[in-house]
């Protein structure tokens, strides 16, 4: 009974929690795309200056490195750049000029789509007409999709002449290119100029006072890179109960710009994680079927083969078990797997890739199913009020949802009565060793570890030692 209660408040706390926490996530979205935008448009002179001292810098602390870190200093030799807190020079090509010189005077008016607007209003207000409007529709040929569904907020630029005549107009063809159609007498020309769209690495590094997000805010990313973040590692942290003060990341990630301002998010490239004193890392690979994915450094996938939980449960009712009370048949018997309470209707996922062996009514279990992951593991799911659509001998990918938490068989109340199947004996799903995916095949590895995990385990640990030597010099200054 004590333990019971036990679990029963360690669970309310643990709501309250994740309450607190989507409270925080609130909080910080406001944030959202506080960058390091700004620091883009600064001159080039300064970053001279500023590279001549980051390498100054690094100068001192290849040094000191190997003085008091030995093991740091051969880290630090093949790439002698640090990159606190700054953007990396860039190669890519400036976008071109918009107007030629020789246009430089032309007087556009920027018209900017308000709510409820139609296309044809913001040709009225401009003192066109409906036949100026298809002329355009006509001459923006495969430009005129910008034309269908026009949102608040997109831009249209007018150019007329002095009479009040149509000369021409400009617009977002799409994310990536620029259309301009001109007019003069009777003959139109479109011109599709691509804009300059480029990715820009930043590096940061945050230490947990109060929370992730706190942490991510004042390194500079944005809310939704922080959730790539704690996607990444997500199978082996878990954010809401596993972080502690202290614990520290350093991550490389990529931003999108367009012309030269912060457009979208982009990937990571390589991350590192140090919750509880354990290092986690995560590097992004181009595998050979042409697609990205993220990696351990010793090669194996970051996603797990197996979702240790596979609902978003309440609390835990009953644990794994040789031999407990019933609660319905008043008599000792095993309990061969995990009972996480939630509220019924909560979905619940496959937690391995696999094919649904089993699906229907089986006794105790109610509505049952059965995923068949490899020769030797399944997994089953009790008690569902309902099943998802896919049915015997269908695959199912980890996470897909295959039913919704019920109280059918003996139960209760709602829950998922959830087991792990080695070679068909249950196994404790809390504490069974999970298999490890496997690693990239051998000649992928050798690219992977080449191209990839030196060069960008060189600056994950060239920004640790630059924050190290940060704490030293602050904690000298505190001495004196
Ligand atoms: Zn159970």
């Amino acid at each position: 009974m004590g333990e019971g209660d036990r679990i029963a408040r360690a669970a309310r706390k643990q709501a309250i929690r994740r309450k607190a926490q989507r409270r925080h996530m609130h909080f910080y979205e406001r944030c959202a795309h506080w960058s390091f935008s700004r620091l883009g448009e600064s001159e080039p002179l300064r970053w001279h200056r500023e590279r001549w001292i980051l390498a100054g810098t690094a100068l001192l602390l290849t040094a000191l490195s190997g003085f008091f870190l030995p093991a740091w200093a051969s880290a630090m030799r093949p790439d002698p750049q640090p990159m606190a807190h700054t953007l990396l020079p860039l190669t890519l090509p400036k976008a071109a000029p918009i107007a030629a010189p020789a246009r430089a005077m032309e007087d556009w008016h920027v018209v900017q789509v308000q709510p409820g607007q139609t296309l044809s209003d913001i040709f009225q207000d401009q003192g066109l007409t409906l036949t100026d409007l298809q002329r355009v529709m006509e001459a923006a040929g495969a430009a005129k999709g910008a034309f269908h569904n026009i949102r608040p907020h997109q831009e249209f630029d007018f150019l007329l002449g002095g009479d009040g005549s149509l000369k021409g107009i400009r617009f977002d063809k799409d994310e990536a290119n620029r259309a301009v159609v001109r007019f003069d007498g009777d003959h139109a020309s479109l011109d599709i100029q691509p804009r300059a769209m480029e990715t820009r690495e930043h590096v940061a590094h945050g230490t947990i006072t109060s929370s992730l997000y706190a942490a991510a805010a004042r390194a500079g990313m944005s809310q939704g890179m922080v959730g790539k973040l704690a996607d990444l590692f997500k199978y082996d942290i878990d954010f809401v109960q596993d972080l502690r003060d202290g614990d520290s990341f350093t991550v490389i990630y990529d931003d999108v710009y367009r012309d030269g301002s912060y457009f979208a998010e982009g990937d990571i490239v390589a991350a590192e994680f140090v919750n509880q004193g354990h290092r986690y890392t995560a590097y992004r690979f181009k595998k050979a079927d042409g697609r990205y994915g993220w990696f351990s450094e010793d090669g194996r996938p970051i996603q797990k083969s197996f979702l240790r939980i596979p609902v978003d449960f309440t609390r835990i009712s009953s644990r794994f078990s040789a031999g407990r009370m019933h609660p319905i048949l008043g008599r000792m018997r095993a309990h061969k797997g995990v009972d996480y309470a939630a509220p019924s209707g909560t979905p619940i996922h496959a937690a391995g890739d696999g094919v649904i062996k089993f699906k229907g009514w089986m006794r105790g279990y109610g509505n049952f199913v059965v995923v068949q992951h490899n020769k030797n593991i399944s997994t089953a799911y009790g008690h569902m009020s309902r099943f998802a659509k896919e049915r015997v001998g269908q695959h199912v990918s980890q996470g897909q949802v295959i039913g919704y938490v019920g109280m059918t068989g003996l139960a209760t109340g709602p829950h998922l009565h959830y087991e792990f199947r080695v070679n068909g004996v249950q196994r404790d799903p809390q504490t069974v060793t999970l298999p490890k995916p496997q690693p990239l095949p051998a000649a992928q590895l050798a690219r992977f570890e080449s191209q990839v995990v030196r060069p960008q385990l060189a600056r994950l640990k060239a920004m640790d030692a630059n924050v190290k030597l940060a704490q030293l010099r602050s904690a000298t200054r505190n001495d004196d």
